[in-house]
């Protein structure tokens, strides 16, 4: 297929996740054809650093032939494996063990799926499901941030706090709410300490205001990911865990942006020490490989629900959770991440390259910088003292996606005038000075 009958086949037939579908008919797409290392290759030849892993997920960096040969191999032994029945694989069976040796404190269990949007559903059933059976079904109200993003599925969309993800699909499901988030940046607060006081104190209200009897859990991202890498201050994850314990409400992570060393560590819980009652992954989880997203029960409610459940099966599962040539992916990435020094490579970079950012506040258009190990947001504003937000009519991401393009780089520009960074974990500083 030429170029040019590749672009119209993609126009007439493709649906793309969130796009204008007006748009991509008179735009088209850009098509990417390989990729090593942090670099892609487009259909044309152009080569572009690619400062935003994918989506956010190929953190390993591109072209690894060892994933290759693990999934290539698990393909020719045992190509699918179903986890119900009482069947499972070695793969499965192993990365699960290591996940859990892994995941912070009590989260012992590990329940697979396809991505994060299906993990944050599993998250949001098996709650339910938690409290039906142990007695308490009025604790069903879930509360999130404005802002956040816990994917589009029809239940979990609901928990996303963005605007593009119910205009026109309705407001939010019911019995889902939101807080504001906490954005440095943006708030009048006078201190750090301050700014985590409010979010507190915001939790409570909401609480208080639905029953606490009546609400099941809270659900944040340690940093906030599409909602435009969003870093609050140090103590606020402690701080919501230990209000949430305190209100007798699950409190869960959704890493599935910050796990597997985006923000230095593995997983972004550990900077604080939090074990969340639940936590959702995937993205780095098979770095981008191979589809697949996990969710983390703690032992306590994992007991509680397996000790009710004999004889009866617990009606959630798909045709691919556990599936064995992703989770043979998942292994070989976390091997990369450990023993192949990707962690420790996220950790001496990522903060070289918070210090190179800095430097761009230097920049008339700049407001804000912020940035936890290779996860980054650039905010740009019109006047630094209003902080004024670009006129949305300048279509600033399309115009910034172009300019990337245009200089051989992708990022991530936002609607709201926010440039996000989440290059692989394998970028040398060399190379984050490119990006720079
Ligand atoms: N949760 C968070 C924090 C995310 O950033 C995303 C996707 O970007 C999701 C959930 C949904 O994941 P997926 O797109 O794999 O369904």
């Amino acid at each position: 297929m030429t170029v040019n009958s590749l672009i119209e086949s993609d126009r007439a037939h493709w649906i793309h996740p969130v796009s204008s579908w007006h748009d991509h008919e008179q735009r088209g797409v850009t098509v990417l054809r390989s990729g090593k290392g942090v670099y892609l290759t487009d259909i044309e030849g152009n080569e572009l650093l690619d400062g935003f892993a994918g989506l956010w997920c190929v953190n390993v960096g591109y072209g690894h032939d060892s994933i290759v040969e693990a999934a290539a191999e698990q393909m020719r032994r045992l190509a699918y494996a179903t986890g119900y029945f009482s069947f499972g694989s070695e793969p499965a069976i192993l990365l699960a063990q290591k996940l859990a040796d892994r995941a912070p404190g009590d989260l012992k269990h590990v329940y697979f799926g396809l991505g994060g949007s299906d993990a944050v559903d599993s998250a949001i059933r098996l709650i339910r499901y938690y409290y039906n059976i142990t007695g308490r079904p009025a604790k069903k109200h879930m509360i999130a941030l404005e802002r956040g993003y816990h994917g589009s599925s029809s239940t979990g969309a609901g928990l996303t706090g963005l605007p593009a993800f119910h205009l026109h699909f309705d407001a939010p499901a019911p019995m889902q709410h939101h807080i504001a988030p906490p954005y440095p940046y943006r708030s009048d607060a006078a201190s750090d300490v301050e700014l985590i006081a409010r979010s507190v104190a915001d939790l409570r209200a909401k609480v208080e205001e639905l029953g606490a009897e009546n609400v099941a859990a809270f659900f944040a991202e340690p940093v906030i990911g599409s909602g435009g890498v969003i870093v609050p201050p140090k103590g606020w994850l402690s701080a919501m865990q230990a209000t949430c314990r305190e209100l007798d409400i699950l409190f869960v992570v959704d890493e599935v942006i910050t796990g597997f060393g985006r923000t230095g560590p593995l997983f972004a819980c550990e900077h604080e020490g939090v074990t969340p009652d639940f936590m959702t992954v995937a993205k780095g989880l098979t770095a981008g490989y191979a589809p697949m997203g996990a969710m983390f029960m703690s032992d306590r409610i994992y007991r509680a629900i397996a000790d009710r459940s004999a004889g009866q099966p617990i009606g959630h599962g798909q045709t691919y959770s556990g599936h064995p040539v992703s989770a043979a992916v998942a292994l070989e990435v976390l091997r990369l991440y450990e023993e192949g020094g990707l962690l420790a490579n996220s950790q001496a970079v990522g903060a070289y390259f918070g210090e190179r950012l800095k430097t761009l506040l230097d920049h008339p258009l700049v407001g804000d910088v912020r940035s936890l190990g290779l996860l980054a947001g650039v905010e740009l504003v019109t006047s630094k003292t209003a902080k004024t937000r670009p006129d949305a009519a300048l279509n600033l991401p399309g115009h910034l996606a172009r300019i990337g393009y245009d200089n051989k780089v992708i990022f991530r520009a936002f609607g709201d005038g926010i440039v996000g960074f989440a290059p692989p974990l394998c970028i040398t500083r060399d190379e984050t000075d490119l990006l720079i």
